[in-house]
C-alpha cells in the first residue's frame, strides 16, 4: 500500500530529547526552545516568534492578542481546517465566510471588501498547499480600513511571496508542526508576530497570563498575574524533536518540491487533454511542495478515481469540506452561497505525499491516474 503520508525523521530527534531530558530542564522556554526561536529569526528576520503546542494554539493566541470579543467581525475563508475559524469563535466572533478564487482554493481577495464592515476587526489567510495568496494586496484592503491580517501559514513554512517568507507579512502568522506538515515535531506550531506592538503581550499571554519571561530576562525583579492567556508553550521535549527537524529543512524541501515537479511534469499531458486541472502557482509565490493535488471534473469522477487508486494500493484523499456548511456552523451561516469552496470539496483530490515516496511509487501512481483515463475511454 502507498499510503497519503508518512512522517519523515532526520535521525536526530531522539538525541536530542535525551539531551533535553539529561538537561534537568524538561517544561518550556528552555534551551532548544531558545535554539528554535533563533532558527526562525536567523532564516526569516522574524521581528518575533513563540513556539506553541499547535498551529490551532497559534491561532487561539491571535484571537486573544487581537482582543476579539463577542460582536466582533473575522473574515475567513471557507474552504480551510476547522481551526482558523474556530479560534475565533470560541472568543465569540462571528466569522465571515469568503469564497475561493476560481483558479485556486485561497481565498478570493476580490471579494474581501464587500463583506468587510465597521465590525471587522481581522482577515485570516490561508496560504493553502503553501501557495501565497496575494498579500499587497489583502495588507492594502486591511490598511484602508483599519483592521489586523492573520496569516494561517500551517503549510507554508519556507515559501515567499514576491521574495517574503510567508507569516511574515501579515500582523501576525502562524506555522503547524502536526505530523502531516513538511516539519514536525508531533503536535506543534510557532506564532510570527510582526507587529511589534504585540510582542510584549504576546510573551504574557504565552505564560499563563504572567510577566515571567520578561521576570527572567531580569527586566522585573518578580513576576505575577497580568494578563489573559494560557499555557500555549511545548516543553523542551517537543522543541528537542523539532529542532533535529529544522536543522534538515533545505534539504527536506528540496525533495519535496522533486516529488511536487515529478507529479507536476507527470500529469501534464492529461492536464493538456482537458481530462484534469493542476494547481496554479502564481509568478509572486514560491511553492514549497507540501502536497500535490489535482481537480477532477466531477465528484463522482473523483470517487471513481479514489476507488481506482485504491485497488492499486495506493491512498489518495480528498481535502476540506466547506466550513459554512459544517454541522457546527450551517444553522448560524446568514451569507452567500461560496460556490468556489464548495467546488473544491467536491473536486480536490490529493495524491500520496511524503519525503521517503521513491521515484518508482511517484511514477505508479502517475500511471495509474493515466490508466483511469484509458480505462474510462475504452
Ligand atoms: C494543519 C492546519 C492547521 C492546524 O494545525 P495544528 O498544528 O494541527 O493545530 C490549521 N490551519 C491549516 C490551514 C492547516 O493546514
Amino acid at each position: 500500500m502507498i499510503p497519503f503520508n508518512k512522517p519523515f525523521l532526520s535521525g536526530k530527534e531522539t538525541e536530542y530529547i535525551v539531551e533535553a531530558v539529561n538537561s534537568g530542564h524538561v517544561s518550556g522556554n528552555g534551551h532548544f526552545t531558545k535554539k528554535c526561536h533563533h532558527f526562525f529569526q536567523d532564516k526569516y528576520n522574524f521581528h518575533k516568534v513563540l513556539l506553541t503546542t499547535s498551529c490551532t494554539d497559534a491561532l487561539e493566541m491571535c484571537a486573544l492578542l487581537l482582543d476579539i470579543k463577542p460582536g466582533d467581525e473575522v473574515i475567513v475563508p471557507s474552504y480551510t481546517f476547522v481551526s482558523t475559524a474556530l479560534a475565533f469563535v470560541r472568543q465569540g466572533a462571528k466569522v465571515i465566510f469568503a469564497d475561493s478564487r476560481k483558479d485556486h482554493p485561497n481565498i478570493d481577495i476580490d471579494k474581501i471588501e464587500s463583506l468587510i464592515t465597521d465590525k471587522t476587526k481581522a482577515i485570516v489567510v490561508v496560504h493553502y498547499a503553501s501557495i501565497a495568496v496575494d498579500m499587497d494586496k489583502v495588507m492594502k484592503i486591511a490598511d484602508e480600513h483599519n483592521i489586523m491580517v492573520v496569516e494561517d501559514a500551517a503549510q507554508a513554512i519556507n515559501t515567499f511571496y514576491k521574495g517574503r517568507p510567508l507569516g511574515g507579512i501579515g500582523h501576525l502568522g502562524t506555522y503547524s508542526f502536526h505530523e502531516t506538515k513538511n516539519i514536525i515535531s508531533g503536535e506543534g506550531g510557532l506564532l510570527i508576530i510582526n507587529d511589534e506592538k504585540l510582542s510584549e503581550r504576546a510573551e504574557i499571554i504565552w505564560e499563563k497570563g504572567t510577566n515571567r519571561a520578561s521576570f527572567f530576562r531580569g527586566e522585573v525583579n518578580k513576576y505575577g498575574w497580568v494578563d489573559t492567556g494560557s499555557s500555549f508553550l511545548p516543553s523542551e521535549i517537543t522543541a528537542a524533536f523539532l529542532y533535529a527537524q529544522l536543522e534538515k529543512l533545505d534539504m527536506i524541501q528540496r525533495n519535496r518540491i522533486y516529488i511536487w515537479n515529478q507529479y507536476y511534469e507527470g500529469l501534464s499531458s492529461l492536464a493538456m487533454q482537458g481530462k484534469i486541472y493542476l494547481p496554479v502557482v502564481p509568478e509572486y509565490s514560491t511553492n514549497n511542495g507540501h502536497m500535490f493535488y489535482i481537480i477532477c471534473k466531477s465528484l463522482n469522477e473523483r470517487r471513481d478515481i479514489i476507488s481506482f487508486l485504491k485497488n492499486r494500493k495506493i491512498l489518495s484523499v480528498f481535502h476540506y469540506l466547506s466550513l459554512h456548511k459544517s454541522e457546527f456552523y450551517r444553522n448560524k451561516y446568514e451569507g452567500e452561497e461560496l460556490p468556489m469552496s464548495d467546488f473544491y470539496t467536491d473536486h480536490l483530490l490529493r495524491l500520496p505525499f511524503y519525503f521517503e515516496l521513491k521515484d518508482d511509487e511517484v511514477n505508479y501512481v502517475i500511471q495509474s491516474v493515466v490508466d483511469y483515463f484509458k480505462e474510462k475511454t475504452k
